[in-house]
């Protein structure tokens, strides 16, 4: 199977992993995190143990956030926090930050997260508006830009760029030529993304969105911590009734430590920043690399009589592949003798069955020709 990792010490094996989330990391970043784990460069204790107020561990915070600065080529008038709670707390979040002054939250609805960031705004404060939904088409395609309607009092539009249930992905930015949706009266507004399951998996332009935000657990790190991008003149716009934890003001005011932060997990998404930067080349080089797994395996699922996938091409996920058997009593021995191949994680969500393969930035290619390879054996033995 793919690298080690043992350093040659024990026999550690790794398998393949596709799950969804908490997802697989690059070997080199475990490997290092082992290196320093109870010894960070001599300091003769872990990072786990380190006040985050410490010259230390403020250290390697600022250094992620330029790491990841430099990655995505973010503007100097944007913030970047390191906050908890997971993507689904920025549900709530978002509309405490940004309905300070009025207005209704404004969503794209494609599939089940964005469901539920619809539904907790719903729940906070009432009213929302749809302004396009795929849902009539199955979340098989999303809606066209020209079928979205903001309302007269859109605060913002919020949509999930890669619904990670459904495989589903835009296949373009939202809004107007070089600016933000717009209202029917043609004033813009800013645009909100969730981009938790695609966030690093490319380049991006940053100055489209108001903010962006993704939990860690997909492309970043382990779980426990989530990146939000926030244009500053956002950090204005909140309701006076918020928790002071959910406030992006406070958060960026206080460096992201207006309490204990998740050090570790902030620690090890730096290494997933320095490995991105070092060993990958940067993110137009990891765009490549994700658009040839992705390519790979749905030519072989659109090859085979056995698999198949619902998704309209243009809006096929290059991070997650579900499929469907042909017969769903072959479902079971797909998995028992995938993972018996060391092939883990390859069940479906379980709201939607079927299979589904998380191909984000740490699952090697290696990884996807051996899925390749087990799948068409396994329809020529069982097909
Ligand atoms: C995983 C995921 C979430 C939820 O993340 P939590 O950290 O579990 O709250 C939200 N949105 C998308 C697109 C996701 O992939």
């Amino acid at each position: 199977m793919g690298s080690n990792g043992n350093g040659g010490l024990s026999p550690i094996r790794r398998h393949y992993n596709f799950c969804a989330g908490p997802a697989a990391l690059p070997a080199a970043v475990l490997e290092r995190a082992r290196d320093e784990l109870l010894d960070y460069q001599g300091r003769g204790l872990s990072v786990m143990e380190m006040s985050h107020r410490g010259e230390d561990f403020v250290a390697i915070a600022e250094q992620a956030e330029a790491d990841l600065r430099e990655l995505l080529a973010i503007p100097d008038n944007y913030r970047v926090l390191f906050t908890q709670g997971g993507a689904s707390l920025q549900f709530a979040a978002l509309p405490y930050n940004l309905l300070g002054a009025g207005g209704r939250a404004n969503f794209l609805h494609t599939g089940i997260w964005g469901k539920k960031a619809i539904s907790e705004a719903r729940h906070l404060f009432g009213d929302v508006h749809v302004a396009a939904s795929s849902e009539e088409n199955g979340h098989s395609a999303v809606p066209r830009q020209e079928d979205t309607v903001l309302s007269a009092d859109a605060a913002y539009l919020h949509y999930t760029a890669n619904e990670t249930i459904g495989g589903l992905e835009f296949d373009y930015i939202p809004g107007s030529e070089g600016g933000g949706p717009r209202r029917p009266d043609g004033s813009e507004v800013p645009l909100v993304c969730d981009m938790s399951s695609s966030l690093l998996s490319g380049p991006l332009d940053v100055s489209r969105f108001g903010v962006i935000y993704a939990g860690a657990q997909k492309n970043i790190g382990p779980a426990g911590l989530v990146v939000v991008i926030v244009r500053d003149d956002l950090l204005d716009q909140a309701r006076s009734d918020m928790p002071t934890l959910f406030g992006y003001k406070a958060l960026a005011e206080a460096g992201s430590m207006v309490n204990t932060p998740a050090t570790y997990s902030w620690y090890l998404a730096g290494l997933v920043f320095d490995w991105l930067k070092s060993d990958i080349g940067g993110l137009a080089a990891m765009d490549a690399i994700n658009t040839r797994k992705a390519a790979r395996l749905y030519a072989a699922i659109d090859g085979s009589g056995l698999y198949a996938n619902p998704i309209t091409l243009r809006n096929r996920s290059r991070m997650n592949v579900p499929f469907v058997l042909a017969d769903p009593r072959l479902d079971r021995p797909f998995l028992d003798e995938a993972e018996a191949a060391g092939l883990l994680n390859l069940k479906g969500h379980r709201s939607v069955g079927g299979m589904r393969a998380s191909l984000y930035n740490a699952v090697p290619e290696a990884a996807v020709e051996a899925l390749i390879d087990f799948m068409a054996d396994f329809e020529k033995r069982r097909g």
